[in-house]
Protein backbone atom coordinates (compact mmCIF):
# COMPACT_ATOMS: atom_id res chain seq x y z
CA UNK A 1 0.00 0.00 0.00
CA UNK A 2 1.34 3.32 -0.98
CA UNK A 3 1.80 6.06 1.64
CA UNK A 4 -0.70 7.94 0.48
CA UNK A 5 -3.34 4.72 1.12
CA UNK A 6 -2.18 4.26 4.63
CA UNK A 7 -3.11 8.08 5.26
CA UNK A 8 -6.41 7.39 3.99
CA UNK A 9 -6.45 4.03 6.31
CA UNK A 10 -5.27 6.13 9.45
CA UNK A 11 -7.68 8.99 8.89
CA UNK A 12 -10.58 6.47 8.65
CA UNK A 13 -9.05 4.58 11.91
CA UNK A 14 -9.28 7.76 14.31
CA UNK A 15 -12.67 8.45 13.22
CA UNK A 16 -13.79 4.62 13.46
CA UNK A 17 -12.49 2.82 16.76
CA UNK A 18 -13.11 -0.80 17.54
CA UNK A 19 -16.25 -1.63 19.12
CA UNK A 20 -16.09 -4.85 21.47
CA UNK A 21 -18.81 -7.18 19.77
CA UNK A 22 -19.16 -8.62 23.11
CA UNK A 23 -20.86 -5.91 25.42
CA UNK A 24 -23.47 -5.37 22.19
CA UNK A 25 -27.12 -6.19 23.22
CA UNK A 26 -28.21 -9.60 21.63
CA UNK A 27 -31.20 -9.09 18.91
CA UNK A 28 -34.36 -10.67 19.77
CA UNK A 29 -35.99 -13.84 17.38
CA UNK A 30 -34.75 -16.25 15.38
CA UNK A 31 -32.68 -15.70 12.33
CA UNK A 32 -35.04 -16.25 9.11
CA UNK A 33 -32.88 -16.14 5.59
CA UNK A 34 -34.53 -17.28 1.85
CA UNK A 35 -32.15 -17.46 -1.29
CA UNK A 36 -33.67 -17.01 -4.70
CA UNK A 37 -32.17 -16.29 -8.28
CA UNK A 38 -34.12 -15.15 -11.73
CA UNK A 39 -33.34 -15.17 -14.93
CA UNK A 40 -32.43 -11.66 -16.56
CA UNK A 41 -31.18 -12.66 -20.12
CA UNK A 42 -32.31 -10.12 -22.44
CA UNK A 43 -33.34 -11.68 -25.79
CA UNK A 44 -30.45 -11.47 -28.88
CA UNK A 45 -29.42 -9.45 -30.63
CA UNK A 46 -29.69 -6.71 -27.57
CA UNK A 47 -26.54 -4.68 -27.45
CA UNK A 48 -23.80 -5.48 -25.18
CA UNK A 49 -21.84 -3.06 -22.66
CA UNK A 50 -18.44 -2.67 -21.65
CA UNK A 51 -16.47 -0.92 -24.63
CA UNK A 52 -16.56 1.87 -26.26
CA UNK A 53 -18.06 0.21 -29.51
CA UNK A 54 -21.18 -1.23 -30.78
CA UNK A 55 -21.45 -4.64 -30.16
CA UNK A 56 -24.51 -7.29 -30.85
CA UNK A 57 -25.19 -10.27 -28.73
CA UNK A 58 -25.50 -13.34 -30.66
CA UNK A 59 -25.95 -16.33 -28.27
CA UNK A 60 -26.05 -17.01 -24.26
CA UNK A 61 -23.07 -19.60 -23.01
CA UNK A 62 -24.65 -18.80 -19.58
CA UNK A 63 -27.70 -16.86 -18.05
CA UNK A 64 -27.71 -13.75 -16.60
CA UNK A 65 -29.37 -13.33 -13.35
CA UNK A 66 -30.94 -11.24 -10.56
CA UNK A 67 -29.75 -13.01 -7.05
CA UNK A 68 -31.43 -11.97 -3.42
CA UNK A 69 -30.76 -12.51 -0.52
CA UNK A 70 -32.95 -12.24 2.38
CA UNK A 71 -32.92 -11.95 6.04
CA UNK A 72 -35.63 -11.60 8.31
CA UNK A 73 -35.75 -11.66 12.36
CA UNK A 74 -37.95 -10.37 15.22
CA UNK A 75 -39.59 -7.93 12.34
CA UNK A 76 -36.69 -6.71 10.96
CA UNK A 77 -35.47 -7.50 7.51
CA UNK A 78 -32.42 -6.80 5.08
CA UNK A 79 -32.33 -8.04 1.15
CA UNK A 80 -29.35 -8.24 -0.94
CA UNK A 81 -29.17 -8.58 -4.39
CA UNK A 82 -26.70 -8.96 -7.15
CA UNK A 83 -27.58 -8.66 -10.91
CA UNK A 84 -25.13 -9.89 -13.55
CA UNK A 85 -25.33 -6.43 -15.23
CA UNK A 86 -22.09 -4.02 -15.82
CA UNK A 87 -24.34 -1.44 -13.62
CA UNK A 88 -27.08 -0.07 -12.32
CA UNK A 89 -28.53 3.69 -12.18
CA UNK A 90 -31.49 4.79 -10.13
CA UNK A 91 -33.65 4.62 -12.94
CA UNK A 92 -33.79 0.60 -11.84
CA UNK A 93 -32.95 0.73 -8.27
CA UNK A 94 -35.02 3.17 -7.06
CA UNK A 95 -38.47 1.76 -8.74
CA UNK A 96 -37.41 -1.99 -7.86
CA UNK A 97 -36.60 -0.92 -3.93
CA UNK A 98 -39.83 1.20 -3.61
CA UNK A 99 -41.92 -1.99 -5.24
CA UNK A 100 -40.12 -4.53 -2.82
CA UNK A 101 -40.88 -1.81 0.27
CA UNK A 102 -44.43 -2.07 -0.96
CA UNK A 103 -44.73 -5.74 -1.22
CA UNK A 104 -42.54 -7.38 1.04
CA UNK A 105 -42.17 -4.48 3.79
CA UNK A 106 -38.62 -4.15 3.54
CA UNK A 107 -37.62 -0.44 3.63
CA UNK A 108 -35.97 0.94 0.67
CA UNK A 109 -32.49 1.39 3.31
CA UNK A 110 -32.31 -2.09 3.98
CA UNK A 111 -32.34 -3.05 0.03
CA UNK A 112 -28.78 -3.38 -0.88
CA UNK A 113 -29.00 -3.85 -4.57
CA UNK A 114 -25.66 -4.34 -6.88
CA UNK A 115 -24.06 -5.14 -10.48
CA UNK A 116 -21.57 -7.50 -11.12
CA UNK A 117 -20.21 -5.60 -14.15
CA UNK A 118 -20.08 -8.37 -16.10
CA UNK A 119 -18.78 -6.65 -19.68
CA UNK A 120 -21.40 -9.75 -21.35
CA UNK A 121 -24.65 -8.44 -20.63
CA UNK A 122 -26.49 -5.76 -21.91
CA UNK A 123 -25.79 -2.02 -22.82
CA UNK A 124 -29.35 -0.84 -21.94
CA UNK A 125 -28.61 2.88 -20.41
CA UNK A 126 -25.91 5.70 -20.61
CA UNK A 127 -24.82 8.10 -23.41
CA UNK A 128 -23.50 4.93 -25.52
CA UNK A 129 -26.69 3.25 -25.77
CA UNK A 130 -28.63 5.98 -26.17
CA UNK A 131 -26.53 7.26 -28.81
CA UNK A 132 -26.61 3.64 -31.11
CA UNK A 133 -30.00 3.57 -30.13
CA UNK A 134 -30.96 6.70 -32.05
CA UNK A 135 -28.45 6.33 -34.96
CA UNK A 136 -30.61 3.34 -35.38
CA UNK A 137 -33.91 4.80 -35.53
CA UNK A 138 -32.47 7.36 -37.74
CA UNK A 139 -31.09 5.31 -40.21
CA UNK A 140 -33.99 2.58 -40.37
CA UNK A 141 -36.90 4.17 -38.51
CA UNK A 142 -36.50 1.18 -35.41
CA UNK A 143 -33.94 -0.06 -33.50
CA UNK A 144 -34.20 -3.78 -33.84
CA UNK A 145 -31.56 -4.51 -31.36
CA UNK A 146 -34.38 -3.71 -28.69
CA UNK A 147 -37.39 -4.95 -29.64
CA UNK A 148 -38.18 -4.76 -26.01
CA UNK A 149 -37.35 -2.40 -23.41
CA UNK A 150 -34.76 -3.55 -20.82
CA UNK A 151 -34.67 -1.42 -17.88
CA UNK A 152 -38.49 -2.92 -17.04
CA UNK A 153 -37.59 -6.96 -17.15
CA UNK A 154 -34.15 -5.72 -14.89
CA UNK A 155 -36.74 -4.18 -11.87
CA UNK A 156 -39.11 -7.05 -12.29
CA UNK A 157 -36.03 -9.51 -12.19
CA UNK A 158 -34.45 -7.48 -8.99
CA UNK A 159 -38.35 -7.71 -7.28
CA UNK A 160 -39.16 -11.38 -8.32
CA UNK A 161 -35.47 -12.37 -7.42
CA UNK A 162 -36.47 -10.67 -3.56
CA UNK A 163 -40.06 -11.56 -4.04
CA UNK A 164 -39.14 -15.88 -4.31
CA UNK A 165 -36.15 -15.22 -1.74
CA UNK A 166 -38.31 -13.65 0.77
CA UNK A 167 -41.47 -16.85 0.29
CA UNK A 168 -38.05 -19.36 0.77
CA UNK A 169 -37.61 -17.67 4.35
CA UNK A 170 -37.03 -20.65 6.53
CA UNK A 171 -34.48 -20.69 10.29
CA UNK A 172 -30.65 -20.15 9.14
CA UNK A 173 -27.83 -19.55 10.86
CA UNK A 174 -24.80 -17.22 9.20
CA UNK A 175 -21.16 -18.06 8.84
CA UNK A 176 -18.47 -15.32 8.09
CA UNK A 177 -15.05 -14.67 7.10
CA UNK A 178 -12.37 -14.29 4.57
CA UNK A 179 -9.74 -15.86 2.70
CA UNK A 180 -6.60 -15.16 0.90
CA UNK A 181 -6.01 -15.57 -3.09
CA UNK A 182 -3.34 -14.57 -4.52
CA UNK A 183 -2.78 -15.13 -8.37
CA UNK A 184 -5.94 -13.64 -9.58
CA UNK A 185 -6.00 -10.08 -9.68
CA UNK A 186 -3.36 -7.46 -10.62
CA UNK A 187 -3.37 -3.65 -10.25
CA UNK A 188 -3.81 -2.54 -13.84
CA UNK A 189 -2.41 0.80 -13.37
CA UNK A 190 1.26 1.11 -14.18
CA UNK A 191 4.44 4.12 -13.57
CA UNK A 192 6.14 3.90 -17.07
CA UNK A 193 9.48 4.83 -17.19
CA UNK A 194 8.73 8.10 -19.09
CA UNK A 195 7.25 9.47 -15.84
CA UNK A 196 3.66 8.80 -16.81
CA UNK A 197 0.85 6.24 -15.27
CA UNK A 198 -1.20 4.34 -17.71
CA UNK A 199 -3.47 1.79 -17.48
CA UNK A 200 -3.58 -1.50 -19.12
CA UNK A 201 0.33 -1.01 -20.84
CA UNK A 202 -0.23 -4.76 -22.77
CA UNK A 203 1.67 -7.92 -21.53
CA UNK A 204 5.62 -7.75 -21.55
CA UNK A 205 5.79 -4.00 -22.02
CA UNK A 206 9.59 -3.21 -21.49
CA UNK A 207 8.78 0.47 -20.33
CA UNK A 208 6.60 -0.63 -17.22
CA UNK A 209 8.58 0.28 -14.16
CA UNK A 210 5.89 -0.70 -11.43
CA UNK A 211 2.29 -1.15 -10.42
CA UNK A 212 0.71 2.02 -9.25
CA UNK A 213 -1.36 0.43 -6.69
CA UNK A 214 -2.10 -2.77 -4.74
CA UNK A 215 -4.08 -5.40 -4.90
CA UNK A 216 -6.71 -6.50 -2.61
CA UNK A 217 -6.55 -10.60 -1.99
CA UNK A 218 -8.92 -10.68 0.58
CA UNK A 219 -11.79 -12.92 -0.63
CA UNK A 220 -15.20 -11.98 1.96
CA UNK A 221 -17.32 -15.10 2.56
CA UNK A 222 -20.95 -15.22 4.25
CA UNK A 223 -22.87 -18.53 4.46
CA UNK A 224 -26.41 -19.05 4.97
CA UNK A 225 -27.14 -22.34 6.24
CA UNK A 226 -30.15 -24.14 6.81
CA UNK A 227 -30.57 -24.59 10.94
CA UNK A 228 -32.18 -27.80 10.94
CA UNK A 229 -29.90 -29.40 8.73
CA UNK A 230 -26.79 -27.24 8.10
CA UNK A 231 -27.09 -27.56 4.31
CA UNK A 232 -25.56 -24.19 2.38
CA UNK A 233 -28.08 -22.41 1.25
CA UNK A 234 -25.78 -20.16 -0.30
CA UNK A 235 -23.90 -17.00 0.30
CA UNK A 236 -22.00 -14.34 -0.88
CA UNK A 237 -18.32 -14.34 -2.20
CA UNK A 238 -16.94 -10.49 -2.44
CA UNK A 239 -13.82 -10.16 -4.24
CA UNK A 240 -11.73 -7.04 -6.23
CA UNK A 241 -11.31 -8.12 -9.62
CA UNK A 242 -12.77 -6.38 -12.54
CA UNK A 243 -15.25 -8.76 -14.28
CA UNK A 244 -14.11 -8.69 -17.98
CA UNK A 245 -12.69 -11.50 -18.72
CA UNK A 246 -14.90 -13.91 -20.72
CA UNK A 247 -15.06 -11.33 -23.79
CA UNK A 248 -16.61 -11.68 -27.36
CA UNK A 249 -21.06 -11.76 -28.45
CA UNK A 250 -22.72 -13.80 -25.86
CA UNK A 251 -24.25 -13.24 -22.89
CA UNK A 252 -22.40 -14.30 -19.60
CA UNK A 253 -22.01 -13.78 -16.55
CA UNK A 254 -18.81 -13.97 -16.55
CA UNK A 255 -16.41 -15.95 -13.62
CA UNK A 256 -18.89 -15.70 -11.25
CA UNK A 257 -21.28 -18.38 -13.38
CA UNK A 258 -17.54 -20.80 -12.82
CA UNK A 259 -17.60 -20.19 -9.02
CA UNK A 260 -21.03 -20.99 -8.34
CA UNK A 261 -20.97 -23.96 -10.76
CA UNK A 262 -17.66 -25.46 -9.02
CA UNK A 263 -19.44 -24.00 -5.45
CA UNK A 264 -22.38 -26.38 -6.46
CA UNK A 265 -20.48 -28.91 -6.77
CA UNK A 266 -19.17 -28.80 -3.20
CA UNK A 267 -22.00 -27.30 -1.72
CA UNK A 268 -25.15 -28.90 -3.53
CA UNK A 269 -27.29 -27.57 -6.38
CA UNK A 270 -29.28 -25.79 -4.22
CA UNK A 271 -26.34 -23.58 -3.16
CA UNK A 272 -27.16 -19.65 -4.64
CA UNK A 273 -24.27 -17.41 -5.27
CA UNK A 274 -24.28 -13.92 -4.75
CA UNK A 275 -21.37 -11.94 -5.93
CA UNK A 276 -20.34 -9.08 -4.57
CA UNK A 277 -17.70 -7.24 -6.85
CA UNK A 278 -14.88 -5.52 -4.36
CA UNK A 279 -13.97 -1.94 -4.80
CA UNK A 280 -11.66 -2.90 -8.38
CA UNK A 281 -11.89 -0.10 -9.98
CA UNK A 282 -7.95 -0.57 -11.30
CA UNK A 283 -8.01 -4.38 -10.95
CA UNK A 284 -7.86 -6.60 -13.50
CA UNK A 285 -7.15 -10.18 -14.21
CA UNK A 286 -4.27 -9.45 -17.02
CA UNK A 287 -0.67 -10.61 -15.10
CA UNK A 288 1.66 -8.27 -16.87
CA UNK A 289 4.26 -10.67 -16.95
CA UNK A 290 3.88 -13.12 -18.73
CA UNK A 291 1.61 -13.69 -22.24
CA UNK A 292 -0.89 -16.59 -20.82
CA UNK A 293 -4.32 -14.92 -20.04
CA UNK A 294 -6.42 -15.66 -17.09
CA UNK A 295 -9.69 -17.29 -18.22
CA UNK A 296 -12.99 -17.00 -16.85
CA UNK A 297 -13.47 -20.78 -15.80
CA UNK A 298 -10.37 -20.78 -14.42
CA UNK A 299 -10.95 -18.34 -12.52
CA UNK A 300 -14.02 -19.11 -11.33
CA UNK A 301 -12.54 -22.54 -10.18
CA UNK A 302 -9.88 -21.46 -8.21
CA UNK A 303 -11.74 -18.85 -6.13
CA UNK A 304 -14.63 -21.28 -5.65
CA UNK A 305 -11.31 -23.82 -4.12
CA UNK A 306 -10.21 -20.50 -1.83
CA UNK A 307 -13.61 -20.22 -1.02
CA UNK A 308 -15.12 -23.97 -0.73
CA UNK A 309 -11.65 -24.81 1.74
CA UNK A 310 -12.56 -21.44 4.44
CA UNK A 311 -16.36 -23.22 4.22
CA UNK A 312 -15.41 -25.13 7.01
CA UNK A 313 -13.77 -22.79 9.47
CA UNK A 314 -15.95 -19.92 9.24
CA UNK A 315 -17.39 -18.06 12.10
CA UNK A 316 -20.50 -18.44 13.17
CA UNK A 317 -22.07 -14.80 13.34
CA UNK A 318 -25.09 -13.91 16.39
CA UNK A 319 -27.13 -12.40 13.18
CA UNK A 320 -28.46 -8.94 14.44
CA UNK A 321 -30.25 -7.07 11.12
CA UNK A 322 -29.58 -3.31 10.99
CA UNK A 323 -29.39 -0.73 7.92
CA UNK A 324 -27.34 2.76 7.66
CA UNK A 325 -28.22 4.70 4.45
CA UNK A 326 -26.50 7.80 4.00
CA UNK A 327 -26.66 10.06 1.07
CA UNK A 328 -24.29 12.60 0.52
CA UNK A 329 -23.97 15.09 -2.50
CA UNK A 330 -20.02 16.06 -4.66
CA UNK A 331 -19.38 17.76 -7.43
CA UNK A 332 -19.89 17.25 -10.80
CA UNK A 333 -17.01 17.95 -13.30
CA UNK A 334 -17.93 21.13 -14.99
CA UNK A 335 -17.61 21.27 -18.79
CA UNK A 336 -17.71 24.70 -20.75
CA UNK A 337 -20.45 24.62 -23.91
CA UNK A 338 -17.99 24.64 -25.98
CA UNK A 339 -16.93 21.40 -24.23
CA UNK A 340 -20.01 20.32 -24.41
CA UNK A 341 -20.59 20.91 -28.05
CA UNK A 342 -17.13 19.29 -29.30
CA UNK A 343 -18.54 16.20 -27.30
CA UNK A 344 -21.54 16.40 -29.40
CA UNK A 345 -19.43 16.79 -32.69
CA UNK A 346 -17.28 13.63 -31.83
CA UNK A 347 -19.61 11.40 -30.79
CA UNK A 348 -19.51 9.65 -34.18
CA UNK A 349 -16.38 9.22 -34.01
CA UNK A 350 -16.79 6.92 -30.69
CA UNK A 351 -15.89 2.82 -31.63
CA UNK A 352 -13.95 4.51 -34.49
CA UNK A 353 -9.93 5.16 -35.28
CA UNK A 354 -10.79 8.67 -36.46
CA UNK A 355 -10.58 9.71 -32.41
CA UNK A 356 -8.22 8.38 -29.95
CA UNK A 357 -9.54 5.73 -27.45
CA UNK A 358 -9.49 8.62 -24.22
CA UNK A 359 -10.81 11.59 -26.76
CA UNK A 360 -13.59 8.89 -27.19
CA UNK A 361 -13.86 7.86 -23.31
CA UNK A 362 -13.96 11.55 -22.87
CA UNK A 363 -16.10 12.61 -25.22
CA UNK A 364 -19.42 10.35 -23.51
CA UNK A 365 -17.94 11.45 -20.53
CA UNK A 366 -19.06 15.00 -20.49
CA UNK A 367 -22.34 13.95 -22.23
CA UNK A 368 -23.23 12.11 -19.84
CA UNK A 369 -22.23 14.91 -16.71
CA UNK A 370 -23.91 17.62 -19.16
CA UNK A 371 -27.36 14.83 -18.97
CA UNK A 372 -27.26 15.03 -15.50
CA UNK A 373 -28.10 19.16 -15.81
CA UNK A 374 -26.89 20.03 -12.05
CA UNK A 375 -23.20 20.80 -10.18
CA UNK A 376 -23.65 18.16 -7.65
CA UNK A 377 -24.57 14.44 -7.78
CA UNK A 378 -26.01 12.72 -4.86
CA UNK A 379 -24.66 9.10 -4.05
CA UNK A 380 -25.41 6.83 -1.41
CA UNK A 381 -23.43 4.63 1.23
CA UNK A 382 -25.00 2.01 2.68
CA UNK A 383 -23.81 -0.42 5.67
CA UNK A 384 -26.20 -3.30 6.41
CA UNK A 385 -25.28 -5.20 9.61
CA UNK A 386 -25.85 -8.71 9.59
CA UNK A 387 -24.65 -10.08 12.97
CA UNK A 388 -22.13 -8.37 15.45
CA UNK A 389 -19.60 -9.55 13.94
CA UNK A 390 -20.49 -9.19 10.08
CA UNK A 391 -21.22 -6.12 8.25
CA UNK A 392 -21.81 -5.09 4.26
CA UNK A 393 -20.82 -2.12 2.39
CA UNK A 394 -22.42 -1.18 -0.47
CA UNK A 395 -20.60 1.82 -2.53
CA UNK A 396 -22.03 3.22 -5.83
CA UNK A 397 -19.42 3.42 -9.03
CA UNK A 398 -16.32 1.15 -9.98
CA UNK A 399 -14.27 1.90 -6.66
CA UNK A 400 -10.25 1.95 -6.58
CA UNK A 401 -8.86 -0.75 -4.67
CA UNK A 402 -7.29 1.56 -1.34
CA UNK A 403 -10.53 3.16 -0.88
CA UNK A 404 -12.49 -0.57 -0.03
CA UNK A 405 -9.27 -1.21 1.75
CA UNK A 406 -9.31 1.71 3.77
CA UNK A 407 -13.07 0.84 4.57
CA UNK A 408 -12.18 -2.63 5.89
CA UNK A 409 -9.19 -1.68 7.68
CA UNK A 410 -10.77 0.74 9.39
CA UNK A 411 -14.40 -1.71 10.24
CA UNK A 412 -15.05 -1.99 13.54
CA UNK A 413 -16.67 -4.94 12.98
CA UNK A 414 -14.17 -8.88 12.52
CA UNK A 415 -15.90 -9.44 8.38
CA UNK A 416 -16.75 -6.69 6.47
CA UNK A 417 -17.69 -6.98 3.11
CA UNK A 418 -17.47 -3.85 0.74
CA UNK A 419 -19.49 -4.12 -2.34
CA UNK A 420 -19.15 -1.42 -4.91
CA UNK A 421 -21.55 -0.75 -7.64
CA UNK A 422 -24.50 -0.18 -5.34
CA UNK A 423 -27.17 1.42 -6.51
CA UNK A 424 -25.92 3.73 -9.36
CA UNK A 425 -23.07 4.30 -11.30
CA UNK A 426 -21.00 7.66 -11.43
CA UNK A 427 -18.45 5.50 -13.31
CA UNK A 428 -15.14 5.27 -12.04
CA UNK A 429 -14.43 6.61 -8.31
CA UNK A 430 -10.29 6.96 -8.41
CA UNK A 431 -8.28 7.84 -5.29
CA UNK A 432 -6.62 11.46 -4.62
CA UNK A 433 -3.86 10.02 -5.53
CA UNK A 434 -5.02 8.38 -9.00
CA UNK A 435 -6.45 11.74 -10.27
CA UNK A 436 -2.76 13.48 -9.62
CA UNK A 437 -1.24 10.45 -12.00
CA UNK A 438 -4.34 11.00 -14.70
CA UNK A 439 -4.83 7.90 -17.41
CA UNK A 440 -8.50 6.25 -18.58
CA UNK A 441 -10.40 5.84 -15.24
CA UNK A 442 -10.03 9.52 -14.01
CA UNK A 443 -11.40 10.66 -16.99
CA UNK A 444 -13.95 8.10 -16.81
CA UNK A 445 -15.64 9.34 -13.91
CA UNK A 446 -18.35 11.39 -12.47
CA UNK A 447 -16.68 12.08 -9.47
CA UNK A 448 -13.78 14.80 -8.81
CA UNK A 449 -10.89 14.32 -6.25
CA UNK A 450 -11.65 13.70 -3.24
CA UNK A 451 -15.33 12.17 -3.73
CA UNK A 452 -13.88 9.12 -3.39
CA UNK A 453 -12.51 9.82 0.04
CA UNK A 454 -15.40 11.07 1.16
CA UNK A 455 -17.49 8.04 -0.35
CA UNK A 456 -14.88 5.81 2.32
CA UNK A 457 -15.09 7.92 5.07
CA UNK A 458 -18.88 7.96 4.99
CA UNK A 459 -18.75 4.63 4.96
CA UNK A 460 -16.46 4.42 8.24
CA UNK A 461 -18.83 6.59 10.06
CA UNK A 462 -21.47 4.60 8.97
CA UNK A 463 -19.78 1.37 10.59
CA UNK A 464 -19.05 2.54 13.71
CA UNK A 465 -23.11 3.68 14.14
CA UNK A 466 -24.03 -0.02 13.00
CA UNK A 467 -21.24 -1.62 15.74
CA UNK A 468 -22.95 1.16 18.48
CA UNK A 469 -26.48 0.37 17.48
ZN1 LIG B 1 -15.30 -2.39 -16.78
Amino acid sequence: MSGKAAAVCLVLLAACQAIPAADAPQADGPLLGGLAAVDITPPVPYRMSGYFHERLSDGVLDPLRAKAMVLAQGGRKLAIVSCDVIALTREITDPARKRIAEALKIPPANVLISATHTHTGPLYMGVLRDYFHQRAVDKTGSDDCEKDPYPPRLIEGIVQAVTKAHAALKPVRLEAGSARQEGLSFNRRFHMQDGSVVFNPGVLNPRIVRPAGPIDPQVGIVLCRDAADGKALGGIVNFALHLDTTGGTKYSADYPHYLEQSLRRTLGEQFVCLYGTGTCGDINHIDVTRRERLTAERIGATLADTVAAKTGSLGAVHADLAAQSRTIELPLPQFTDEQIDQARADMPKVGTRELPFLGQVEACRRLAVHKRGAATMKHEVQVLRLGRELAVVGLPGEVFVELGQAVKKASPFQTTLVIELAQDCPAYVPTRKAFAEGSYETVNTHVTSGGGERLAETACELLKQAAKQ
